[in-house]
């Protein structure tokens, strides 16, 4: 059952709670929401629930209705962030996890754990104890595997997972790994799932051949209930008669799911097909369906693999497919995962706290649920605090002074074209530079008081561009509506509801309806949806450094201006492409104080620091003034 407490509870009065369910042997979980604290009791329950309910400081008693109850949605609304090492995974990440299906020889590991880690993986995997169909197949190297594979993820960055398919190894391989993997032939091995559970530690459970999603559910609930809240499940496809797959992916497992259990679901293409060609695609169709990672098999040799080569995917097979997926991610609100996700350890131990981030303050423009908080979240982990400003101006501000370390800025809409208020704003702070790129997908909501219907709405309040954006919906369902623009797409929402306005709706993004608990009434009804918003990560130039060593650059921005002669801009332009430099944008601006003058700025593709350098010294005898605003990791 769940326990919701009364906001105003006290100490004293919460453990009388906590001591009465504890002593009718119940399983007590404190969960703290956006909204309230409730406390799940779960076990086997002889209390009748009034008895609760009259205690001092509970607000009411509820029971849940599913067999799955520390797993379950009613139990805890939020998503789950289960951590493995430095990655996280859930929420708004898609995490990719590689490595060989067995670990076969420390050379092997060690070149597989190099090439999936440059392609972008953030988890190693690779079998030791392998459940293999034939008693005659390589069985895996066992302990010595483990060593192995521990090896190559402290060479290469990687918090390590792998099977378990004993309960006696499990105290032997907490010593090696970061995350218990339980195959699919083991989910109901009870005693197994018992042991795991026990160490508390983050387990990827796998779905079981022939397991129900309830099924699957009660055995992460197993786990749960012996003591770990690190769960992350596994679609790994299914037996059903058909062949010409070596398993059945269930890939609407995932949003089913997803709405069931707060824990983070992946997906594993490699065994739902068991053919290379097969994985990508399905890897694809896994992320689009809403998964928060895959694993996936990868090989140097695959057809010298001992165990799942056929299908393994080669080394630039799985490149490409990162590529493809991060590439993806914005389509479904998220971004990849990459490690650490800003402040590597070092930094960690400098400013001597539990986690790098508490503290850290990220600037915004805009209000809370704005678009850009939503590109802040997409870089920084949950718990850092975000900064929201009226202005362009103030966030830079804010960085400038070193009330945000960071700040999160548009610079380019597809639709509406360059946001040149930052690009000369980045002129004007010569020690604020540019660290990192995000992109976001504008999806645009119809967002309204709760039980507000289509006839009641009058008015509809957003954005200029919110509103442009969405003009089909808008003349096709709302003819009559008084469009009024607003100074913000969130800050329309905050508005309606404070007005309280039944006769009036907002048009913002899902995030925005979700801070300020307003209701949703149309999803995405923008007319384009290929709209999306990229933004500037901006940081004082003197913790640039930090930023870039986790996210290393493969973009540089420059400003500059040319003398005023024929041929001038064309001279500078031919520099970049003396030294191979792609130049992805390039726009003019006229210069403050000189009316009839320009300076450019330009991004380009940053091949090799060396090369960027040459082109530099070069760059500076053909421009009056040169700048370089910054490099990051591109986006897109
Ligand atoms: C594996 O991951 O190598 C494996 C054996 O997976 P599953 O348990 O899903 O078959
Ligand atoms: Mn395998």
């Amino acid at each position: 059952m769940i326990i919701v407490l009364r906001q105003d509870i006290t100490q004293k009065q919460k453990d009388e709670v906590k001591s009465l369910l504890k002593e009718n042997g119940l399983i007590i979980k404190e969960i703290k929401g956006k909204e309230d604290t409730v406390l799940g009791a779960v076990g086997v329950n002889r209390m009748d629930p009034r008895q609760i309910e009259l205690m001092d400081g509970v607000a009411s008693v509820v029971p849940i209705s599913k067999p799955y109850k520390l797993a379950s949605r009613e139990l805890k609304k939020e998503d789950t962030i289960v951590r493995v090492g430095d990655v996280r995974i859930g929420g708004n990440r898609v995490v990719m996890m590689a490595g060989p299906c067995a670990v076969e020889s420390e050379k092997q590991i060690m070149e597989i754990a190099e090439t999936v880690r440059r392609a972008g993986a953030v988890i190693l995997r690779g079998g030791a104890f392998k459940p293999r169909t034939s008693p005659y197949s390589f069985q895996g190297l066992g302990e010595e595997g483990l060593k192995y594979l521990r090896k190559a993820g402290d060479e290469f960055g990687m918090p390590v997972t792998t099977e378990v398919v004993s309960p006696k190894d499990v105290e032997m391989m907490a010593g090696y790994i970061d995350m218990f993997q339980i195959g699919a032939r083991n989910m109901q091995n009870f005693e197994l799932l018992k042991e795991v559970g026990k160490t508390g530690m983050p387990v990827l459970l796998k779905r079981g051949l022939a397991a129900t999603i309830e099924e699957w559910l009660m055995a992460a609930e197993y786990l749960m209930a012996n003591g770990t809240d690190q769960v992350v499940l596994c679609e790994r496809g299914i037996r059903t008669y058909e062949k010409a797959t070596r398993n059945t992916l269930d890939c609407s497992a995932i949003p089913v799911v997803q709405k069931l259990t707060h824990l983070p679901v992946i997906g594993d293409p490699s065994h739902a097909t068991g053919m290379r060609d097969l994985v990508s695609p399905m890897g694809l169709a896994l992320v689009a369906a809403g998964a928060s990672g895959l694993i996936v098999e990868v090989h140097n040799h695959p057809d010298k693999a001992l165990s799942d080569g056929p299908q393994s995917l080669l080394p630039e097979q799985f490149e490409k497919l990162v590529r493809d997926v991060e590439a993806l991610c914005p389509v479904v609100g998220k971004s990849l995962e990459s490690v650490p996700r800003i402040i590597p350890s070092s930094m960690r131990e400098e400013e001597g706290r539990a986690s790098s981030n508490d503290g850290l303050t990220v600037a915004f423009q805009g209000e809370r649920g704005a678009f850009s908080e939503l590109a802040v979240r997409n870089v920084f982990p949950e718990e850092v605090s975000v900064l929201p400003c009226k202005s362009f101006h103030d966030a830079f501000e804010a960085v400038n002074k070193g009330k945000a370390k960071y700040a999160v800025l548009p610079i380019e809409n597809t639709l509406g074209g360059t946001i040149v208020d930052n690009i000369d704003l980045l002129g004007r702070y010569p020690n604020i530079t540019i660290v990192g790129e995000v992109q976001v997908r504008i999806i645009h909501d119809l967002i309204v008081n709760p039980g507000v219907r289509m006839e009641d709405i009058k008015k509809v309040y957003s954005h200029p561009q919110g509103l442009a954006q969405c003009r089909d919906f808008l003349d096709r369902e709302l003819p009559d509506a008084e469009r009024i623009p607003f100074f913000d797409t969130a800050g329309a929402v905050s508005y309606i509801k404070q007005s309280g306005d039944r006769s009036a709706a907002a048009i913002a993004g899902a995030p925005a309806a979700a801070y300020h608990g307003m209701e949703v009434l149309r999803q995405s009804i923008e007319t384009n949806p290929r709209n999306y918003t990229r933004f500037f990560v901006l940081t004082r130039s003197e913790n640039a450094a930090v930023f870039r060593s986790a996210n290393v650059p493969d973009r540089v921005a420059v400003s500059f201006t040319v003398p005023d002669r024929p041929g001038a801009l064309f001279d500078a332009l031919e520099v970049f492409k003396a030294h191979s430099l792609n130049m992805k944008k390039l726009e003019s601006r006229p210069i403050a104080g000189k009316p009839w003058e320009y300076s450019f700025f330009a991004e380009l593709e940053l091949s090799s620091m060396e090369k960027f350098d040459e082109a530099l010294t070069q760059l500076k005898e053909q421009t009056s003034q040169l700048s370089v605003l910054g490099s990051y990791k591109s986006a897109h």
